[in-house]
């Protein structure tokens, strides 16, 4: 977008943490030339206009999502595996072991 003050292309400044008062700020356009800001709108998707710790907040719920069916899965084979091998009285080492076994599988694969 372009300055209202003085036709200059704003330039995008990204959502951040304030050094000075340690508050998050939101995405905002910043006018190189008279220093005039502007919010940035929803609908302008190109900014980053969402705090950092928000998104590493995200992005660590969804990891921790992404291993939890990822175990499920690996607990399930494991169990299928000694199933299929009429094994009955495995020893718990041994099923963590084997759960182990095809969650490395599973990320050799996703790799
Ligand atoms: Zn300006």
């Amino acid at each position: 977008m372009d300055c209202p003050n003085d036709k200059t292309p704003m330039n995008q400044i990204p959502a951040g943490i304030s050094k000075k008062t340690n508050r998050p700020y939101p995405a905002f356009w910043s006018c190189p030339t008279c220093k005039h800001t502007e919010n940035v709108t929803p609908d302008e998707k190109f900014v980053q206009n969402e705090y950092p710790h928000e998104t590493e907040k995200r992005e660590a719920k969804e990891q921790t999502r992404q291993d939890s069916i990822i175990r499920q899965h690996s607990q399930h084979m494991a169990m299928l595996w000694f199933q299929a091998r009429g094994i009955e009285n495995f020893m718990d080492e041994e099923l963590t072991e084997r759960i182990n076994w095809f969650d490395k599988d599973v990320e050799d694969h996703t790799k």
